[in-house]
């Protein structure tokens, strides 16, 4: 019997539940389109240890599905080498790669049940039933689904459908688990449990696992590494917390936290080794901490963009002389009460940034406020190149 389009078509060579690593050495993969070739995945390098979760984060188009495809055999490689574990798999067949693929549309077999479900692909391969039965039951224990085994999809949820392509992949036991953004069919709050869930599987199994998603959210909660891919190129690849506090480029510093980094257009200004920022407008000034300054000393009269998270923006009252030393005056525009925390969008001068301030500060609509940063925290970028300013 023919899988059902696009689901679990990745067969598993083998028996074993041994690890492996993933290494994408110049990965290229070019489309006609219009009889033009256009490149989707630019010779991108990337080297995912033996047990390791990364994730694949980016927009919509960035290349992250092509990329996952192409390790799963999925899609043709157009250039560069693809290694799993030491074997280079290039050409290898899908079935042969020892891979197992759970997609956002779990597309199970609806005539069948979970345990069926489960049992597929080693049914296939002849698995002696003993062994099948004593792999499925222990899938469905980790995953807690035994009460669903003889239901069909039809009957289960979302949640519980998801549970069963993940126990289908687990069954088989791969050497590399690839997940193509497998919750996104679920709601808000069965995502985060899936999430957590996965998490769980991961730590239990030790297996390499690959996952893509576009939500920044699952890919810092999820990845032990993340590579952040835009217009078919990587950005960076690091710890969830790296990106995070030491993002490469712009684009890493806009996705990677919501709501994102505010970038301020300004200059800089070098006096007697003291290095001070001063906002297009001119609505913020401030002094780098002196740390910068060797850091800094060819950027004296140049353009910079000032990157600063909305929890390192302190508002408070104009009035409110107790305050750390305010580096601007601005606008409040837009109040968004969260509940554990407020978002607060303001205007200084012509620049609009947005802090995340204690749910119960008394900020309202219209109101001037001063404003501070935790100047310990501030990020430089060029604003010709994108690219973090050197912290060497
Ligand atoms: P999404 O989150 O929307 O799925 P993605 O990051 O996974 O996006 P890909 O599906 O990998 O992006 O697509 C990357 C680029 O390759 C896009 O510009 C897309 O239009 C193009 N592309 C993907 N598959 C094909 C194809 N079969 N033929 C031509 N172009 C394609």
């Amino acid at each position: 019997m023919d899988a059902p389009r696009g689901v679990d078509t990745v067969g598993s060579g083998s028996e074993r539940c041994d690890m492996a690593s993933v290494t994408l050495d110049g990965v290229r993969k070019t489309f006609e389109h219009n009889g033009r070739e256009q490149v989707a995945v630019h010779d991108i390098d990337v080297h995912v240890r033996d047990g390791e979760l990364v994730v694949l984060v980016g927009p919509s188009g960035c290349g992250k599905s092509t990329t996952l495809r192409m390790i799963a055999g999925l899609e043709s490689i157009s250039g560069g080498v693809l290694r799993i574990g030491d074997r280079i798999v290039n050409d290898v067949p899908p079935k042969d790669r020892d891979v197992a693929m759970v997609f956002q549309n779990y597309a199970l077999y609806p005539h069948m049940t979970a345990y069926e479900n489960m049992a597929f692909a080693l049914t296939l391969r002849h698995a002696p039933k003993g062994e099948i039965d004593a792999r499925v039951r222990e899938a469905a224990g980790i995953l807690g689904i035994e009460s669903l085994l003889r239901r069909k999809p039809s009957r289960m949820s979302g949640g519980q459908r998801q549970r069963v392509a993940l126990g289908r992949a687990i069954v088989r036991k791969p050497q590399v688990f690839l997940f193509d953004e497998p919750l996104s069919n679920l709601d808000a709050q069965l995502r985060v449990a899936m999430r957590r869930e996965l998490s769980r599987i991961h730590q239990h199994l030790g297996a390499t696992m690959i996952y893509v998603t576009h939500d920044q959210v699952e890919a810092m909660t999820l990845g032990e590494r993340i590579v952040v891919l835009n217009e078919g190129r990587v950005q960076q690849i690091d710890t969830p917390l790296a990106l995070y506090e030491r993002p490469r480029n712009t684009f890493v510093a806009t996705f990677m936290g919501s709501p994102p980094m505010n970038l301020l257009p300004g200059e800089l200004r070098i006096t007697d080794g003291v290095v001070c920022y001063r906002s297009r407008g001119g609505a913020v000034t401030l002094t780098l901490a002196p740390q910068w300054a060797p850091r800094v000393a060819a950027w004296g009269g140049r353009e910079v963009l000032l990157g600063i998270r909305p929890e390192d923006v302190r508002v408070s009252p104009s009035s409110d002389a107790t305050s750390a030393p305010a580096v601007g005056q601005a606008r409040v525009e837009i109040v968004e009460p969260l509940g554990g925390e407020t978002l607060v969008t303001m205007r200084a001068g012509d620049q609009e940034l947005t802090a995340r301030v204690p749910p119960h500060a008394e900020i309202g609509v219209g109101r001037g406020v001063a404003l501070a940063f935790d100047v310990g925290r501030i990020h430089l970028f060029d604003p010709a190149t994108q690219q973090r300013l050197s912290e060497a």
